[in-house]
C-alpha cells in the first residue's frame, strides 16, 4: 500500500514561513491500494486531497472510506472543503466511533449550517453513508481490514491499526500517555488505574509489528508538564510505545503550530543519534511526502 500526508499539524493550521517545509495543514492522510482509497480524518490537508481525487476521477461511482478519529476541529475542519463531497460521481463512506449523544453525520452537519457555510451538508450532491464503530471492530474495506482501539484523549477518540498488502500501518493520534490523567470520556464504570491501563494496551495493540507508526509527538517533555490536560504525547512517550510494540518506523505526526520547521529538524536529528542501536527508525511526517508501505518495509517515493 501506499500512503501520502496530507496534513501534519495539530490543533490549528499555520501559514506562516516557518512550516513551510514540513506543512502548516492539519491532520490527513490517504492510503490506497489497488485503486482503493482509505483517507484517515478530515483536517485542512483534506482540500487539496479532493482536488487530485476529483480530478482523476472516472465516469462511474468512486468510492472513498473516510475515518475519523475523533471530533476535535482539526480532524474534520476539512470536510466542508472537501470538493469530492459536493460531486456525484462519489459515494463516501464515512466511519467514526459510536458516541453516545451524538452522530458524525449530525457532528458534520453542525459545522456547515447557516450562517458558518453557504453548503449545508444534506445539499451536497456527493452519496454519504455514515457509520458508527463499536469498540475494537473490524472493518473490511477492499483490501483493508481496519481495526479500531479507543485512545486517552478528552471526548470520544480512537486509532486505527490499517492491514493491506502484507503491510501495517497505525495511526495514534491524538493520545495522552497513561501515566497521569484520564482523559477519554463515555468509558464503562470502572478504576481510573484499570482504564489507564487499558488505553495503554490499546496503543501496544495498534502499534504491534507495525512497519509504520504515525504518533502524536505533540508536546516536548516541558510543555506535556504545563499542559498535561490537553491529551497529547512526546517523541519519547511514542518511542517507548514502538520499542515495546516491535514497530519499525515511527513518523512524529501532529506538529505543534508554533514548531518551526528548523525546531523539528533539530529534534528529529537528537532523538534519531540516541536511537542509532534500536530496531526501528524515527521520521518526520512532511506535508506531501509518500512511502510504498510492505512487510518489514518503508520506502520512501517522491
Ligand atoms: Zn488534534
Ligand atoms: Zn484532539
Amino acid at each position: 500500500m501506499k500512503l501520502r500526508f496530507w496534513g501534519v499539524r495539530g490543533s490549528c493550521p499555520v501559514a506562516r514561513p516557518h512550516v513551510r517545509l514540513f506543512g502548516g495543514n492539519t491532520a490527513c492522510v490517504q492510503i490506497t491500494s489497488g485503486g482503493h482509497q482509505l483517507i484517515i480524518d478530515a483536517g485542512t490537508g483534506i482540500r487539496r486531497l479532493g482536488e487530485e481525487l476529483v480530478q482523476s476521477a472516472n465516469g462511474g461511482q468512486n468510492h472513498l472510506s473516510l475515518l475519523i478519529s475523533h471530533h476535535h476541529w482539526d480532524h474534520i475542519q476539512g470536510f466542508p472543503h472537501f470538493t469530492p463531497a459536493n460531486d456525484e460521481r462519489f459515494t463516501i463512506h464515512l466511519y467514526s466511533l459510536r458516541r453516545p449523544d451524538t452522530g458524525l453525520r449530525e457532528l458534520l452537519s453542525g459545522q456547515q449550517e447557516l450562517p458558518f457555510s453557504s453548503i449545508p451538508l444534506d445539499s451536497l450532491r456527493s452519496r454519504l453513508e455514515f457509520s458508527e464503530l463499536e469498540d475494537n471492530e473490524l472493518l473490511e474495506v477492499g483490501p483493508f481490514k481496519v481495526r479500531n482501539y479507543r485512545l486517552n484523549h478528552p471526548g470520544i477518540t480512537c486509532g486505527y491499526r490499517v492491514e493491506a498488502d502484507g503491510g501495517v500501518v497505525a495511526y495514534i493520534c491524538d493520545v495522552a500517555p497513561s501515566r497521569d490523567l484520564l482523559l477519554a470520556e463515555g468509558l464503562p464504570d470502572r478504576r481510573e488505574s484499570f482504564w489507564l491501563r487499558e488505553l495503554y494496551e490499546n496503543q501496544l495493540k495498534l502499534a504491534s509489528q507495525a512497519d509504520l507508526v504515525i504518533y502524536d509527538t505533540f508536546f516536548t517533555p516541558e510543555w506535556y508538564y504545563q499542559r498535561k490536560h490537553w491529551g497529547h504525547s512526546t517523541v519519547e512517550d511514542g518511542v517507548e510505545v514502538c520499542r515495546y510494540a516491535s514497530a519499525r518506523h515511527l513518523f512524529m505526526f501532529h506538529h505543534n503550530p508554533e514548531r518551526t520547521d528548523q525546531e523539528l529538524a533539530c529534534l528529529v536529528l537528537r532523538h534519531q543519534r540516541e536511537l542509532q542501536s534500536e530496531d526501528f527508525r524515527l521520521h518526520v511526517a512532511r506535508e506531501g511526502d509518500v512511502y510504498q508501505v510492505e512487510s518489514g518495509e518503508v520506502r520512501l517515493c517522491e
